[in-house]
């Protein structure tokens, strides 16, 4: 295992069930729930259930390519699951200027209303 650069977090408690959360999807590798202050109708978190040192985006290396791969495709299972296929939104939030506030990479999964753009 490679060391993990940051300090548990609250997702860490929401993988281990510690904490309760309205879990949308779940695999092997990943978990999607609704975010606790949604921003849309529909807003879900998508994460990798073990964070191998991706606090944030920034962090990434080649060797977490496959998990970024099925982060992203698990946003589209969400999608579809959610009945948003036809129109939502995919952020990453990747450091304090973009307003990151938990550090362990996470998708927000957000549709059911007109997204605007640009996001401000
Ligand atoms: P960030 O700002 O880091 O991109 O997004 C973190 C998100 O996690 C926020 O949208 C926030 O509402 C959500 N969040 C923080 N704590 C909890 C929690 O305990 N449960 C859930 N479901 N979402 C949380």
């Amino acid at each position: 295992a490679t060391a993990d650069s940051g300090a548990p977090t609250i997702f860490d408690k929401i993988i281990n069930k510690e904490i309760p959360s309205s879990i949308v999807y779940e695999d092997e590798k990943v978990l999607a729930f609704r975010d606790i202050n949604p921003q849309a109708p529909v807003h879900v978190l998508v994460i990798p259930k073990v964070r191998d040192g991706l606090t944030e985006l920034a962090k990434a290396e080649a060797r977490h390519g496959e998990i970024l791969g099925q982060l992203l495709y698990a946003a589209r299972i969400v999608a579809e699951k959610e009945g948003i296929l036809d129109g939502f939104r995919v952020v990453i939030n990747s450091g304090p200027s973009a307003c990151q506030s938990v550090y362990h990479l996470h998708l927000h999964v957000l549709g059911g209303r007109q997204m605007n753009w640009p996001p401000g």
